[in-house]
């Protein structure tokens, strides 16, 4: 099928807390599923999309620290854990027979390839989602700015943040229940209000490469059809 999406390429960003089914931290497989019958759907528009996964369901830097840990190792075990996320979805979608790569900011042989922006846009070019793991490779950064990143060298015309919630409010609304969606959003406000749904790194280094990012709510078994195919005004956008 022609792709008569608005976006040619995009770059999809989500937190590994998806893939963890219930407390007992059991893979939720029906999210793999219904992730793959997505993205398949977008394959057949054509879309080419690269795929940034979090670590957040195993370990974040961040909590580990809190347990005494050193900082640098701590995000050295996040990383890793977004390499097991990124391997599990890369054989689900294996099995599926989807087209598929995984890329590593670190030598891992045997494991992953290498990231090369060269190979990773051939293999874009050719159809195959790229998962993208072990987030920068640096400690004191986030898969968020991982996605920033990778989304501004793959060029990609969006980067799509799924959440569990369904944009950006002007505070949290479990907390304050008169907080507002916000449609819309510049960079340079979502930095001044303090909005806390990124990280500062990744919000001025979108503001600065120009990067659109569009938050919304991930669970919608038919949200990256809605927004990339039908242009629906979902979630938030976050722009220049
Ligand atoms: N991390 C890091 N550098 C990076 C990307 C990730 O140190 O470039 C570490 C950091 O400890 C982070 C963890 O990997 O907490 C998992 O990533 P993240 O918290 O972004 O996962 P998510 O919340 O999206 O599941």
């Amino acid at each position: 099928m022609k792709n008569k999406s608005k976006y040619n390429r995009i770059l999809l960003k989500i937190s590994g807390e998806f893939l963890k089914e219930n407390s007992k931290g059991n893979l939720n497989t029906s999210f793999m599923e219904d992730l793959v019958k997505q993205i398949n759907l977008l394959l057949q528009y054509g879309v080419q999309i690269g795929l940034v996964i979090g670590g957040g369901n195993l370990f974040r830097g961040s909590d580990l620290e809190k347990l005494g840990m050193r900082r640098t190792t701590s995000d050295h075990v996040g990383m890793l854990s977004t390499v097991i996320n990124g391997l599990l979805i890369y054989e689900f979608m294996k099995k599926c027979k989807i087209k598929v790569r995984i890329f590593s900011s670190i030598r891992l042989d045997g494991i992953c390839e290498r990231y090369r922006l060269d190979k990773v846009n051939d293999a874009l070019d050719n159809g195959y989602i790229t998962i993208f793991c072990f987030g920068l490779g640096i400690p004191f950064f986030t898969t968020d700015s991982a996605a920033c990143l990778y989304g501004i060298e793959i060029q990609a015309d969006i980067l799509l943040k799924g959440t569990k919630v369904d944009g950006v409010y002007s505070s949290d609304p479990l907390v304050n229940p008169s907080a507002t969606l916000y449609q819309k959003l510049k960079y340079k406000e979502a930095l001044s209000e303090q909005l806390k749904f990124m990280d500062y790194t990744s919000l001025v280094l979108a503001d600065e490469h120009n990067l659109p990012i569009l938050v919304f709510d991930m669970h919608d078994p038919k949200i990256l059809y809605d927004i990339v195919i039908q242009s629906r005004p979902i979630g938030t956008l976050i722009y220049k």
